[in-house]
């Protein structure tokens, strides 16, 4: 079988009713596309299983290859398996050999084995397990009418771990897709700068995709071919070129991953004083493999008295600047350096909004940095609301850090 089309369908309540927004569809359309299968049909349906094996049924007149997610717990509402077993026309058959692992899975995390939870060692007859390395359901795999049907676990990254294990591989090989895909990530710059600055140097070739995606005041930049690979080395090269020190990785690496690369193997650390980031720098910066290596800690200091008593900023600042200000960032940077004993400091301040604060508006944001050669604050206008501005003012504090990392020398011990 050639594989080609595919259809998503994505089961549950909270996903219809707004409690959970239908990630899954969105990562299933690009993944499935990365293995040669086109998504030509996304769903998302109820917990009925009537309704889920009606859109199974609908999704398999319209696609070569069906992936269902959710729906594969072991409660009652988790009705995935039954509707897959009523569409093949399949009894459900308990695996005696799923229970025991189930059993042995619980045992390992020292909980006892819930009776329910053996409903997740059912299969269709005729069904394969597909192995999930992160969570207890297993997802499925069968053939009805010469299509393929995978139903895989809602939870993301049990979704991810199982599609990445049992899916992608065998369509990738059923397609024989070599879809390539490059990137560049460019943080402190907008998208249509970004834009603007690769198509004035980049000539994309016939069979070679570029988009741009961007978050969180993150840039990517994307080609992609599903031809030969080695048209895609120039066009890369020549972004590069263009983005120059803007672009800070061409991995899959976040930015926070980045910075603390660099700061491990120059044997340095550095510690935050967050107001209206209220710690999301200090999650960032913990948030990855190794942050022990470069992350000394960090202060929320939201209140105005804090920034003064916990951070150090010297009252006089304050009351000549106030909270939001430039100055009152550079020292919090600074203050935080010192009082933490690291070789940089960063300091976030601003209006999250949605009020305006001491007259300056929302948007208003200063992210500063601190180190041995001195101290670099930028003062930014943000838009969107308070979760837009406060997740891009991350970025701009870990791009600020991530920028005066390359050009200062090292510092020799602290
Ligand atoms: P579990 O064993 O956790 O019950 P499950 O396969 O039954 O797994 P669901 O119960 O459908 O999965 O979903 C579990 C959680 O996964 C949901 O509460 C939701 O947070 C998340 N989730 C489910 N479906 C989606 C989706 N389509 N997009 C994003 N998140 C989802
Ligand atoms: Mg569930």
């Amino acid at each position: 079988m050639s594989a080609r089309t595919g259809a998503v369908v994505a089961v549950g309540d909270e996903l219809l009713l707004g409690d959970v927004v239908n990630t899954n569809a969105a990562w299933l359309g690009e993944a499935l596309a990365g293995a040669g299968v086109h998504v030509v049909h996304s769903a998302a349906v109820g917990d009925d299983v009537d309704r889920v094996a009606r859109a199974l049924r609908r999704a398999l007149e319209d696609a070569d290859v069906v992936v269902v997610t959710g729906g594969l717990g072991p409660t009652v509402d988790d009705l995935t398996r039954e509707a897959v077993a009523q569409v093949a026309g399949v009894p459900l058959e308990r695996s005696a050999a799923l229970e025991q692992a189930l059993r042995d899975r619980f045992a390992s995390y020292g909980f006892p084995f819930p009776e329910q939870a053996r409903k997740q060692a059912d299969v269709p007859r005729g069904a394969q397990a597909l192995d999930n390395r992160v969570g207890s359901a297993y997802g499925l795999r069968l053939e009805v009418d010469g299509r393929l049907l995978y139903a895989l676990p809602g939870p993301p990254h049990e979704l991810r771990a199982v599609a990445r294990d049992g899916v992608l591989p065998e369509l990738a090989a059923l397609t024989q897709a070599r879809v390539t895909t490059r990137q560049l990530k460019v943080a402190g710059l907008g998208e249509s700068m970004v834009a603007e600055r690769v198509e004035a140097a980049v000539t994309v070739p016939e069979g070679v995709d570029l988009a741009y995606l961007a978050g969180e005041g993150v840039v990517r930049v994307r080609f992609s071919t599903d031809g030969d690979p080695a048209v895609l080395e120039p066009v890369v090269a020549a972004a590069a070129a263009a983005l120059g020190d803007d672009a800070f990785t061409q991995d899959d690496l976040a930015l926070c991953e980045v910075v603390g690369a660099v700061l491990r193997d120059r044997g340095e650390f550095v510690a935050s004083a967050e107001s209206l980031t209220g710690g999301m720098v200090g999650t960032a910066l913990t948030g990855y493999d190794g942050s022990s290596s470069s992350y000394r800690g960090g202060l929320v200091v939201y209140a105005t008295d804090l920034k003064h008593a916990l951070a150090g900023v010297p009252q006089d600042v304050l009351d000549a600047h106030g909270a939001v200000a430039p100055e009152t960032a550079g020292a919090l940077a600074e203050g935080v350096r010192e009082r933490a004993g690291a070789h940089w400091g960063l300091a976030t301040t601003g209006v999250a909004g949605p009020q305006e604060q001491e007259g300056k508006a929302v948007g208003t944001v200063h992210v500063a940095v601190a180190g041995l050669d001195g101290t670099t604050v930028r003062s930014l206008r943000l838009p969107g609301d308070r979760d837009a501005v406060r997740a891009v003012t991350v970025t701009m504090v870990l791009d600020l850090l991530r920028r005066r990392l390359r050009d200062a020398p090292p510092a020799e011990g602290r």
